[in-house]
C-alpha cells in the first residue's frame, strides 16, 4: 500500500470526510485492522481565505507547492490536495514534487463519463465556477459544463463560505441548491458536479433527481484506488 499525503484543512470540515471514506475504503479491501498510511498537512483556512480574497495565488502557490513538496519527502507517495478551488494551484504543486498528483477533475470526469452524462452542472465556489482550471479540465474530456447564472452563482459561494466552512448546515440553504440544482436540470444537464467538497455535506445524492457527482467521496476514492493498486 503506498502513503498518501493530503494536502487538508480547506476547509476541516469536508477533510475529515476525505479521511474517513479513505480509511473505510482500505477496511472494505484489505480488511481486518488495516487502514490507510497517510500524512496530513491540515491549514488554518483563515489564513488560506485571506490570500484567495486577496488575489495572492502567488504566496498560496508557494505555500502549497513548498507543503506538498514537504508531504513527499516526508514519505507520501502520492498528493491529495482536498479542495476544488485550490487546483487553480495543480501546475505549480505538481511541478515542485516527484510522486503521483493526483487531480480531482480527472477523477470528476471519469465518472460523469461511466454514468453515461454528457452535459453536467458544475456548483463550486465562484472561483471554481468563473474560472477556466477546472472547467477546461472537465472540457478537455468532451463533456459540455454548465454553471448557473447569478444571483445563483453568489448564494452557492456565500453559503460555502458564510455557512459549510464553519460548520453550519442550513435547510434554508439546502432548499436554495436544491432550487439551483433544479434549475440547471431544466437547462438541460444530465447531472450535477458537487464541485466544491463541502457541499456534498448539506446535498446528498439522494436529494437530486439526476446523476450527482460527490467530489471528496470521488477524490477519496481514487486514492484508495491508486494507493492500492497492484496490492
Ligand atoms: N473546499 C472548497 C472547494 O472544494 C472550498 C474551500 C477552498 O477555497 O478551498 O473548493
Amino acid at each position: 500500500m503506498r502513503t498518501i499525503g493530503l494536502l487538508g484543512g480547506m476547509s476541516w470540515e469536508s477533510s475529515i470526510e476525505y479521511e474517513r471514506i479513505i480509511n473505510e475504503g482500505v477496511r472494505a479491501r484489505l480488511g481486518g485492522t488495516h487502514s490507510a498510511d497517510l500524512i496530513i498537512r491540515s491549514y488554518d483556512f483563515a489564513r488560506i481565505e485571506a490570500l484567495q480574497e486577496a488575489g495572492q495565488w502567488d504566496s498560496a502557490g508557494d505555500l502549497l507547492a513548498g507543503d506538498a513538496r514537504m508531504l513527499q519527502e516526508a514519505g507520501a507517495e502520492i498528493i491529495v490536495l482536498c479542495t476544488n478551488t485550490m487546483h487553480v494551484l495543480a501546475a505549480r504543486i505538481e511541478a515542485a514534487i516527484d510522486v503521483e498528483f493526483l487531480h480531482l477533475a480527472d477523477a470528476t470526469a471519469s465518472a460523469v463519463l461511466a454514468a453515461g452524462v454528457r452535459q453536467v452542472a458544475l456548483l463550486g465556489t465562484r472561483y471554481t465556477m468563473e474560472h477556466d482550471f477546472y472547467r477546461g479540465r472537465l472540457e478537455q474530456y468532451g463533456l459540455e459544463v454548465v454553471v448557473p447564472h447569478e444571483p445563483d452563482r453568489s448564494t452557492i459561494h456565500d453559503v460555502i463560505y458564510d455557512e459549510l466552512v464553519r460548520g453550519i448546515v442550513d435547510p434554508g440553504s439546502k432548499r436554495r441548491y436544491l432550487d439551483i440544482i433544479q434549475a440547471q436540470v431544466e437547462r438541460g444537464a444530465g447531472g450535477v458536479i458537487a464541485g466544491c467538497t463541502e457541499i456534498e455535506l448539506l446535498v446528498g445524492p439522494d436529494d437530486v433527481a439526476v446523476p450527482y457527482f460527490p467530489t471528496t467521496r470521488l477524490h477519496a476514492e481514487a486514492a484508495v484506488a491508486a494507493a492500492l493498486s497492484g496490492t
